[in-house]
């Protein structure tokens, strides 16, 4: 509960931020005027002349997943009507999760966008853009397993993703010592069905995700963390938040981030 709170006093702060800097955010051109809506001579300098290069972790049903050799979901479809409103092409790169923030602070990626949590330790590293979803965090077991709440957890061994909001909860609240790493969450459930970890702490999408994926697994009721998702830019670099923010604040209103989300997760 007082994560959630601090989270949420997070997400406040951004939308109060973001929502400043929208209005008075320069406006971006393009390269394809016509495909421009926005009508000013400014152009948004990005990675890649032209261009909106973003980093994720492809692993993450239903923000962004591979269908075939095409990267697809929620941010994936949201990213390029972004693109679309700045007249950029979206250009998707997938790395691991844990190297999407040093590549947006060293300018390898305009933006960083992989169901990332708002989290305040985050803010220290990058910005943040308006939060356009919301997340869980949960916990996944073997169904039978004698862990039945949050409470059950000590002693027991958790599998995480790397550098995630769930890998830097359960260390906090469990110890470094029972917190084990993967580079995906996809790994971590492996690790789960093969008795390697107890279970599984990840966001509550791609648990559904996964538990449907896999035979005799399930997710706990209570649920351990609630968070906000938004979009990661360098620290400072104003120019393509602004732009980035104003598209994507344009497009909640516009209902088109909704109709996306409502896709990808139909109502139960
Ligand atoms: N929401 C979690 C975080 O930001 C997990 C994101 C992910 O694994 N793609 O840490």
């Amino acid at each position: 509960m007082k994560k959630a709170l601090k989270i949420l006093a997070v997400v406040l702060a951004l939308v109060l931020v973001g929502t400043v800097f929208a209005a008075c955010g320069k406006k971006a051109t393009t390269n394809e005027p016509e495909a421009n809506n926005q009508g000013t001579e400014t152009k948004l300098k990005t990675v890649t002349d032209g261009k909106l290069t973003m980093a994720t972790n492809a692993s993450f049903p239903p923000y962004e997943y591979y269908d075939g050799k095409t990267i697809v979901g929620i941010d994936a479809e949201i990213a390029a009507l972004i693109a679309e409103k700045l007249g950029l092409e979206l250009v998707i790169e997938d790395t691991e999760f844990n190297s999407i923030i040093p590549g947006v602070q060293s300018g390898k990626y305009d933006i960083g966008m992989a169901g990332m949590t708002a989290d305040e330790d985050r803010l220290k590293d990058v910005d943040f853009s308006t939060s356009y979803a919301k997340g869980v965090q949960v916990v996944i077991v073997k169904e039978g397993s004698d862990i039945a709440s949050l409470d059950d957890l000590e002693g027991k061994k958790i599998g995480v993703q790397e550098a995630t909001t769930g890998d830097i909860y359960a260390s906090d609240d469990y110890g470094d010592d029972a917190v084990v790493r993967y580079a995906n969450g996809g790994v971590a459930v492996e690790a789960l069905k093969s008795g390697k970890v107890d279970c599984v702490i990840i966001d509550n999408e791609p648990a559904k995700a996964y538990v449907a994926a896999n035979e005799g697994l399930k997710i706990l009721e209570t649920s351990y963390a609630d968070e906000d998702y938004a979009i990661c830019f360098k620290k400072g670099n104003t120019e393509i938040k602004d732009a980035v923010d104003k598209a994507l604040v344009e497009l909640i209103n516009e209902g088109k981030v909704k109709e996306i989300v409502d896709k990808y997760i139909p109502a139960e």
